[in-house]
């Protein structure tokens, strides 16, 4: 998948990728994605990429925990210079922030780090099934999106703790 940074003519080239990779570091490559990037020389081993990812990553609700897709659609423009060039060369960083310049070792560059890059910085920290789902009942566990469990849920932390504290005295 890596691609040799000789192999790229001067012109540049333009990649089309339609695969599977592995988003979360799971160990199985199961994110779908498609992207285009057009990858340009800029000279001095740097390059010039921009081009649009679209995925659609299994992500768990942190409210209720069910698995959904969701829907990524982002446009990626980025300046890929030689690791070497770290600090010594700014003229990579004129007219850009430093956030859209990537640097690679060695002689080749790996397109699929950029799509997985570009993919994490668009998922959410907290992921939501949907804005408004209600989440899990902290008293019981009930997913509320499906039925309401009829707990009381004013304050449901202190309900929860208070009514294993009568369990226990019943004892
Ligand atoms: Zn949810
Ligand atoms: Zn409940």
């Amino acid at each position: 998948m890596a691609m040799k940074i000789n192999d790229i003519p001067p012109e540049g080239l333009t990649l089309e990728l339609k695969q599977k990779l592995d988003l979360f570091d799971t160990g199985t490559a199961s994110t779908a994605f498609t992207s285009i990037l057009s990858i340009r020389p800029m000279g001095a081993g740097a390059f010039h990429i921009k081009g649009r990812v679209q995925a659609d990553p299994e992500l768990e609700c942190s409210r209720c925990l069910k698995v959904f897709l969701y829907h990524s659609d982002t446009e990626l423009d980025i300046t890929l210079a030689p690791e070497k060039a770290l600090g010594t060369a700014p003229e990579y960083e004129l007219g850009q922030s430093e956030l859209d310049v990537e640097f690679y070792r060695g002689e080749e560059i790996e397109p699929l780090d950029l799509v997985k890059e570009q993919l994490l910085i668009t998922v959410p920290m907290v992921p939501l099934h949907r804005p408004d789902c209600k989440g899990l009942c902290s008293v019981c566990g009930t997913d509320l999106n499906e039925t309401d469990c009829g707990c009381k849920k004013d304050n449901p932390g202190e309900f929860g703790a208070f009514s294993v504290l009568k369990d226990l005295l019943k004892k």
